[in-house]
């Protein structure tokens, strides 16, 4: 480890380690306290997020949350396999029923999503563009196992993101086909995962 990396390492004020797959997620960051506004300012934060996969971290990356006078925000990430740090705008709406909630617009697209998506060699964006981004790359077989997890999520009454939730057990569906199905969307991820480069 060096150079920019290890230089960034020292002003973390949080380290949060989640097993979502190399993802980040506004909710998460939400939930952990990261993500916050006071008095319509979002507040400024560093910190380092560490991804694991059956227990053993297989990346990490420094973030900085940055305040802009608008009220919106800036997330900087800097993964430790990359040279330059990539950038996502966050916005916040307000929905009806109250809270506040938290996007990023996708540094590919421009879209409001939820979550980024992060990869050795690809910058952090949404599912749609790194879909794109597999494809012409020709990770056929990676997204064929993702394709098939995503369809048994939906399956389950899911939206077909299974790196960053689970949906409940349907009503009518036995406990076993469910946990069958669960570990079957699990081994597809597990298993596209180690496939590289
Ligand atoms: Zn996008």
């Amino acid at each position: 480890m060096g150079g920019r990396w290890s230089g960034r390492r020292k002003g973390f004020s949080r380290r949060v380690t989640t097993d979502h797959f190399c993802s980040v997620n506004t909710k998460c960051l939400k939930d952990n306290g990261l993500l916050k506004c006071t008095e319509g300012q979002l507040n400024w934060r560093v910190f380092d997020l560490s991804w694991s996969m059956g227990g053993e971290v297989t990346h990490s990356a420094a973030f900085t949350l940055e305040a802009k006078p608008d009220g919106k925000g800036v997330i900087t990430m800097q993964h430790h396999a990359h040279d330059a740090p990539f950038q996502a705008h966050i916005e916040r709406t307000t929905p009806h029923y109250g809270g506040t909630r938290y996007w990023f617009c996708c540094p590919g697209c421009s879209e409001r999503t939820t979550t980024l998506y992060l990869f050795k060699d690809t910058p952090m964006q949404c599912r749609k563009c790194w879909r794109l981004c597999y494809r012409s790359q020709l990770q056929w077989t990676k997204w064929n196992l993702y394709e098939r997890a995503e369809e048994i999520h939906r399956e389950l009454g899911g939206d077909g993101d299974f790196a960053t939730n689970m949906p409940p057990r349907p009503l009518r569906m036995h406990r076993r086909t469910y946990e069958r199905k669960t570990d079957k969307i699990f081994d597809l991820w597990v298993t596209g995962a180690t496939i590289r480069h």
